[in-house]
């Protein structure tokens, strides 16, 4: 670890790591449930520390984390493999296609990384219950994280979230609480029980730590690709957290004088979940009315970290596209025949999104392109089925096979 403080994103006020726990407590007094969230934290290390003390020839990565190594839960997260497919860009036709495919962390996606780091901070303050509200992925993995470090997991979620999402949190043995209404007011009851009855809060982006937590997949594509800076990476954007933390990996990495450029940000978003995407083009908040995607873990009415998303692709020099349901399922598969990678349709967006960009000017054809896959396709195999037609059984003989057509 290093020395650090938290800096609001919103009115620049620093403190010092234990003044605070979650929102800028200056800003936050005009935030109510229903907007995204203001005053959301962000941690500034000694960077001059962190550049006298960091080698590439023995990395030592705890140098960037702002929680004390003691204090990791004994679950190996990240380290997932990033590399080439150049099956994937003659099909998309660019030259140079890179993939990080993190849909192979423990519960199978990105997010273990905040989990992580979330139930790291836990420990160190000796809060034995870790509270989120989320229907998916981000419960998930929270509940795989507390499992294996001995915590309790508490999950609110929305009475009408779907029971497959519902399996791995149960089996892992966190405590689910579904409640009457909307996303909005299970994460509404999730911060009053915090306030009220205690424990960690892992609300994304409300904990600051999570955004740090994701952070670590930039670190890592930076390592694996032999400390060079791709040109851009493409992320697939709900509430706007994991591009956030892509953009600080390569902060950090610049801060500490590490890297002299950072990466063009591209943020991709659902047609009909498109809250940061408009934000982007138009400068003006407005939240997604009825958000209604096939790429479920990117479906969001009121993206949390949209002020922190926007600022980041803005600074970064990138930009903001939307794809179509049906192009994201027809990429799904044009991902996995290509690379064997199975993943859900929330990242199969980022690959829609190139091949749309496919002739546009505003991707180079030759440029290092990085294709972040946030979650494995078996999170949500109703999704994928969408997507092909399942064959028929046939008598076992010889005789009728000659009935398949491509036999
Ligand atoms: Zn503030």
């Amino acid at each position: 670890m290093t020395r650090f403080v938290y800096q609001c994103s919103n009115c620049g006020k620093r403190y010092q790591r234990d003044e605070v726990r979650y929102l800028c407590p200056g800003c936050s007094h005009d935030y109510r449930p229903g907007i995204p969230l203001i005053g959301v934290l962000s941690v500034q290390f000694d960077y001059a520390a962190i550049r006298k003390k960091f080698s590439k020839a023995k990395p030592d990565w705890n140098l960037f984390s702002a929680v004390e190594k003691q204090f990791f839960p004994p679950i190996p997260v990240g380290n997932t493999p990033f590399f080439q497919s150049a099956a994937l860009g003659n099909e998309l036709g660019f030259a140079n296609v890179w993939i990080k495919n993190d849909g192979l962390n423990p519960s199978a996606s990105l997010k273990d990384r905040a989990s992580f780091l979330v139930v790291a901070e836990a420990n160190r303050l000796k809060e034995n219950t870790i509270v989120a509200a989320s229907t998916g992925n981000a419960a998930s993995a929270l509940a795989a994280v507390c499992a294996a470090a001995g915590k309790r997991a508490l999950i609110f979620i929305p009475q009408n979230a779907p029971k497959p999402k519902l399996v791995q949190m149960i089996l892992y043995g966190a405590t689910v609480v579904p409640v009457r209404g909307t996303y909005d007011d299970a994460f509404r009851l999730s911060l009053e029980y915090t306030a009220k009855r205690g424990g960690l809060n892992r609300n994304t982006a409300y904990h600051p730590l999570t955004i740090e937590g994701k952070k670590t997949v930039g670190l890592e594509i930076w390592q694996q690709n032999h400390w060079r800076v791709p040109d851009a990476i493409l992320v697939p954007v709900g509430d706007g957290v994991i591009i956030s933390g892509v953009h600080k990996a390569f902060y950090d990495l610049k801060a500490a004088g590490l890297i002299s450029r950072r990466p063009r940000l591209v943020c991709v978003q659902a047609e009909k979940s498109n809250a940061i995407h408009r934000y982007i083009e138009s400068g003006i908040y407005q939240s997604a009315a009825n958000p209604s995607t096939v790429a479920d873990s990117i479906s969001v009415s009121v993206p949390s970290n949209a002020h922190m998303a926007r600022k980041a692709v803005l600074e970064s020099g990138g930009f903001s596209i939307t794809v179509s349901d049906a192009e994201i399922l027809h990429a799904q598969g044009i991902l996995a025949s290509k690379t064997g990678v199975f993943a859900e349709p929330a990242c199969s967006a980022v690959v829609a999104a190139l091949k749309k960009l496919r002739g546009s000017k505003r991707l180079d054809r030759k440029a290092q392109i990085v294709l972040l896959i946030t979650g494995h396709g078996l999170k949500d195999v109703d999704a994928a089925m969408q997507g092909i037609r399942l064959p028929k059984a046939i008598e076992p003989t010889l005789e009728h096979l000659k009935s398949i057509h491509a036999l």
